[in-house]
């Protein structure tokens, strides 16, 4: 338990952790399934090409989509774009700048442009006023964020759509097992997309998956993902986006372990907001206890006017603790290469946000000691964040001075 300034690691003192605690580890799972599952596709030689554990999770994921239909695809990157593929669309997709920036570059790779609006500074979605600000006669879609597995404004959304006769569709890669409105996630606009990435709270390893209630659309991206080959054709021909059996039977083992990990994972949630409560200048980002949610995030933010430590330094100094966090997302998509100078826009509410989140360890390997030993470090940089920042900015002087002894500081 560090007492004071001087026992924080980034001052000399010895790290709170001697192993790394992580944002998205991976959950744990059965791995006797797992393997299982593996022997079973092994001694019966079916690897890929939509084989019955594809089939399977495709199935199950629909289910907690509450959707007719689903792909299983190798990513939700390739996943978003076999949508803008199947649904043809050329010009400017608008889209949050809060989010990973897979969401804009899978759109730009094919040649669509991009165009971010502001979010709402309380939510960290986009809705309707953000998005009806950007909205252009060459506007060719609209692309939500459910940041945080927290759901866009669904019905205002597919109402802006339907009024300007465009498609909306919702990058979901954080939202598996949420909900809105009592409905799930998954069955919002013209499809949605999950992303079983490892560090996911579902994980395939590598995987996603497009949902859509739209059968023909689903079997346009079907076949879109396997070169083209099935019952519907398109100009575009295909790409290869499926997911292996060893993604699926990962996936499918992973899914059996969402109930227990969605259960840690709010315990987990209820103790940082135990722990961090009535910590001035600190808040949690909230979830609506009436809607399912996963709770695979536990995002801090920090106003530094109150604290006096930012969320820049008080990473750097969880960083040396061993403690990694991410920050879920900094810098915004509009400040990076290549929008930032591609097309440079002023997203206040975005700005303000992404600057002060951070995303801290969470999961079912991190521990409620864990949990208080990660806040304890926060409490005190927090309380004493005017004194940390003064050290460090010595300490960053006299580096300086170092480094460059002709230098007066
Ligand atoms: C993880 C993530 C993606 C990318 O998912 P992949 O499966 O790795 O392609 C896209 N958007 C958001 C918001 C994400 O968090």
């Amino acid at each position: 338990m560090k007492r004071s300034v001087s026992d924080l690691a980034v001052f000399g003192g010895r790290p709170e952790f001697l192993n790394p605690i992580l944002v998205g580890q991976p959950n744990n799972i059965d791995r006797r399934r797992f393997f299982d599952r593996m022997n079973w596709a092994l001694d019966n030689q079916w690897l890929s090409n939509g084989g019955p554990l594809v089939q399977e999770f495709e199935e199950r994921v629909a289910d907690l989509a509450g959707v007719r239909n689903c792909v299983a695809t190798c990513n939700a990157t390739a996943a978003l774009q076999l949508y803008a593929r199947a649904a043809r669309l050329t010009g400017e997709i608008v889209m949050p700048s809060m989010t990973f920036v897979a969401t804009a570059h899978a759109m730009r790779w094919l040649g669509l442009k991009p165009v971010f609006c502001d979010v709402d500074p309380d939510t960290g979605c986009i809705g309707v006023p953000q998005v009806e600000a950007v909205l252009t006669e060459r506007t060719a879609a609209i692309l939500g964020v459910h940041l945080w597995g927290r759901a866009c404004p669904v019905d205002e959304l597919e109402k802006v759509a339907a009024d300007r006769g465009i498609p909306l569709f919702f990058d979901a890669a954080h939202a598996i097992g949420c909900s809105t409105s009592g409905r799930p996630v998954g069955g919002f606009g013209a499809v949605e997309v999950f992303s079983f990435h490892a560090t996911k709270v579902v994980s395939a390893f590598e995987g996603g998956a497009v949902v859509t209630d739209d059968d023909e659309l689903a079997g346009q991206i079907r076949a879109l993902h396997n070169f083209g080959i099935g019952p519907y054709g398109h100009e575009a021909g295909g790409t290869n986006a499926k997911l292996s059996e060893a993604g699926a039977a990962m996936g499918l083992t992973s899914l059996d372990a969402l109930p227990e990990a969605t259960r840690r994972n709010e315990e987990n949630y209820d103790l940082y907001r135990a722990e961090l409560d009535e910590l001035p200048g600190v808040s949690l980002v909230e979830f609506d206890r009436r809607e399912r949610n996963n709770y695979q995030y536990v995002i801090v933010k920090i106003d530094e006017s109150v604290t006096g430590i930012g969320r820049d330094l008080l990473q750097e100094l969880l960083a040396a603790e061993k403690i990694v966090t991410k920050r879920y997302f900094s810098p915004a998509c509009h400040e990076l290469a290549p929008y930032a100078t591609e097309n440079p826009v002023e997203l206040p509410h975005t700005e303000n946000l992404a600057r002060s989140v951070l995303a801290v360890p969470t999961g079912t390997r991190t521990t409620a000691e864990d949990i208080r030993r990660v806040c304890g470090v926060i409490r005190l940089a927090v309380t004493e964040g005017r004194t940390v920042r003064e050290r460090w900015r010595r300490r960053e002087n006299a580096e300086h001075a170092l480094a460059d002894p002709g230098r007066v500081v």
